[in-house]
């Protein structure tokens, strides 16, 4: 049984999905103690909850320790099951977090699966939906994997109610992904998306974006939505020759509007002047399939707390050689070789 500290690092609710995603690939038995200890309110929260009992679903595990609060676990998995798996994660609990967990066995198992996954598709501390169609799933694929999703209703924060589907076909080859450079940036946009809001918190976010960045009108959109409940939130995109990166900011109740596409220009100007292809959240989402995959190399913003966790326990699991090399202050090189 491979004992883990979740109280490592930053302590959170990641150290709890890269090691459940690697124990159903790596058939591993593991037990987590201190779960989320760095935490204001540490333990299980019920969008954990969710992550660990989708995991033990589609690798026939027992489990031990799965209730709400709870800071210990053990999770025995059993045998990997592709298939048809509705998961309802409740209100709006993250479904990319989720799929976070699950996908990494998925795309390794034999057979073909299809994954709907209910309740916040938009949420602040997680991968948009728009991230995952945008940024990641495409460099999956670029690797040989075979995976699509489709939104089928936005879930954002509290009212949730959103839904997703995500089909994974079994993958014959890989290949290394090459992130060394991003090459030229091709095209530019941002949207601001509503739910229930007025027209006009839109308007002043792009009037931001268009201000700051000096990004023409044409660049620009508002999309409105059908969520259950009000929602908001800024994607800022990069498409470069060799990936796209995508930048969110939520609105808050109380938030001015400006302050919201404000962050996500900071985020931008960060990205685009340090030169790198992928972003913060892009890099720490990328090592595990690569690492499962064929490997590859990226150029990066120094590593954050979620990279440095997700090297750290992948390395618990697997023999794969992961480098990081500072390149300059502001620029880093990891590499993932398989
Ligand atoms: P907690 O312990 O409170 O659950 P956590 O450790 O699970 O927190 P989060 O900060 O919620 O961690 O981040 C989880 C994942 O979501 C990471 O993979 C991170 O890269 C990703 N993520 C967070 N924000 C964004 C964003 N704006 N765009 C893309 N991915 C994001």
């Amino acid at each position: 049984m491979l004992k883990i500290d979740g109280s490592y690092q930053e302590g959170g609710g990641q150290i709890l999905r890269t090691a459940l995603a690697l124990s159903l690939v790596t058939h591993t038995p593991i037990r987590i103690e201190k779960i989320r200890a760095g935490r204001k309110r540490p333990g299980l929260m019920r969008q954990h909850l969710a992550a660990v009992n989708a995991a033990a679903t589609v690798g026939h595990a027992a489990v031990v320790g799965n209730t709400l609060g709870s800071q210990e676990l053990t999770f025995i998995p059993g045998e990997m099951t592709a298939g048809e798996y509705t998961f309802p994660i409740g209100s709006a609990g993250s479904t990319t977090l989720v799929l976070q967990t699950v996908l990494p066995a998925l795309l390794s198992a034999k057979g073909w699966s299809r994954l709907t996954l209910e309740g916040g598709t938009h949420n602040t501390t997680a991968p948009p939906y728009d991230f995952l169609e945008k940024a990641f799933l495409p460099l999956l694929r670029r690797a040989g994997a075979q995976v699509s999703s489709t939104l089928k209703r936005a879930g954002f924060y509290p009212a949730g109610g959103g839904r997703m589907e995500v089909i994974i076909e079994p993958a014959t080859s890989f290949i290394p992904i090459d992130l060394s450079s991003r090459g030229e940036i091709r095209r530019r946009s941002a949207r601001a998306i509503l739910s229930r809001l007025p027209r006009k918190i839109a308007e002043r976010e792009l009037a931001v974006i268009e201000r700051e960045l000096s990004w023409g009108r044409d660049l620009l959109t508002i999309e409105e939505w059908d969520s259950a409940g009000p929602g908001n939130v800024l994607l800022l995109e990069v498409e470069s020759e060799q990936l796209t990166e995508l930048f969110s900011s939520f609105g808050e109740r109380g938030l001015p509007a400006e302050i919201v596409a404000d962050r996500a220009v900071k985020e931008v100007r960060r990205y685009l002047a340090a030169g790198v292809a992928v972003g913060e959240h892009l890099a720490d989402q990328l090592l595990l399939p690569m690492a499962l995959m064929k490997g590859g190399c990226f150029s990066t913003l120094p590593p954050s707390r979620h990279t440095l966790t997700n090297i750290d326990i992948i390395r618990k699991f697997l023999t794969v050689p992961i480098s990081v090399l500072e390149t300059d202050r502001k620029t880093h090189r990891i590499e993932v070789e398989v």
